[in-house]
């Protein structure tokens, strides 16, 4: 008998956080007498970042966050955009600084990552926060893994002893989810463009996490009646990485898209934005 998932809504969950922040936005305010400040930097034009980045932005103003934005032209190189990158982590006033994927071409990007001070890294993606994550060491940790972490948890979804399925290995998602749930005691199979048999994969693990960026290439009929379904995916249209109906019809929880992990990516964001904030302050106080 065809049963219908329970939906992961990351509108709902990410709106507790946003309400926590904001709480903590306006207290480090009274007590600092400045806004915690989110730097975000943007390379060259293409439209789906410009977009991107005007999101977070006017999410970070609405929850009392500053928000700069870096605009540095399409023809940039890896040292000027290294440079621009390094000044942030310099500057006393920002507290988080967001370099905008992916770069042009000609931009090294992991050099452009390496410039960002490690305690400013709210976007996780330097090689320190990738090892503190991997070493489950204090960190920031990449926004989208962490998103779909917390909406898991606040699904009170069981992940210890779990199969789960990570379909996609990029060093922003996929690789680091599969850590991150490896840490919660699952037992994780990454697959990629060269797994042979993807849909016997898919169909052993009780949760599925789709991070590929190709419309609908998890089918409905590859998932395990009652297994948990999260798609990263966010392809033009509105349209994920799975089969989202025929996966629903099989599944016990799925994420819809939209309003399944984007929400949940810009509130880790914004929260670590502001935990950075505090946390300088900490470092830079006197002990009381
Ligand atoms: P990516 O860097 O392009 O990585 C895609 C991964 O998918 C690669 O590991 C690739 O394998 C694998 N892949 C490609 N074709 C495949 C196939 N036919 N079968 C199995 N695996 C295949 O993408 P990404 O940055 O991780 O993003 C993935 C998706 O998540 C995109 O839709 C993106 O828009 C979305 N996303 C959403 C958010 C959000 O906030 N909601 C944030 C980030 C990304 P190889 O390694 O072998 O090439």
């Amino acid at each position: 008998m065809a049963t219908t998932a329970q939906i992961l809504d990351g509108t709902a969950v990410s709106r507790r956080i946003f309400e926590h922040v904001s709480q903590r936005a306006a207290n480090f305010i009274a007590t600092q007498g400045r806004s915690a400040c989110l730097a975000t930097v943007l390379i060259g034009d293409d439209p789906a970042s410009h977009t991107y980045v005007r999101m977070k932005q006017r999410r970070a103003r609405q929850l009392g966050l500053e928000s700069r934005r870096v605009q540095l032209p399409a023809a940039t190189t890896t040292d000027e955009a290294v440079a621009a990158v390094r000044a942030l982590s310099e500057d006393d006033t920002v507290d988080g600084i967001l370099v905008q994927h992916p770069a042009p071409a000609q931009v090294d990007e992991l050099a452009v990552f390496e410039a960002i001070a490690p305690e400013k890294d709210v976007d996780g993606v330097t090689m320190h926060s990738f090892a503190a994550m991997g070493l489950s060491a204090n960190g920031f940790h990449s926004c989208t893994p962490e998103g779909i972490i917390r909406l898991l948890d606040a699904y009170d979804v069981p992940v210890a002893g779990k199969r789960v399925c990570v379909v996609g290995r990029s060093a922003i998602l996929g690789k680091p989810v599969g850590l991150l749930l490896l840490a919660k005691d699952a037992t994780v199979t990454f697959c990629h463009s060269r797994t042979t048999d993807l849909a016997a994969r898919v169909g052993e693990a009780d949760i599925v996490v789709a991070a590929v960026g190709r419309p609908e290439l998890v089918r409905g009929a590859w998932i395990k009646p009652g297994a948990v379904v999260v798609d990263a995916g966010y392809n033009p249209g509105n349209v994920g990485d799975v089969e989202t109906a025929a996966a629903a019809a099989r599944a016990s929880y799925i994420t819809p898209v939209p309003g399944g992990v984007g929400p949940m990516t810009i509130a880790v964001l914004m929260e670590q934005t502001v935990s950075a904030a505090e946390n300088r302050v900490r470092q830079t106080s006197p002990q009381s």
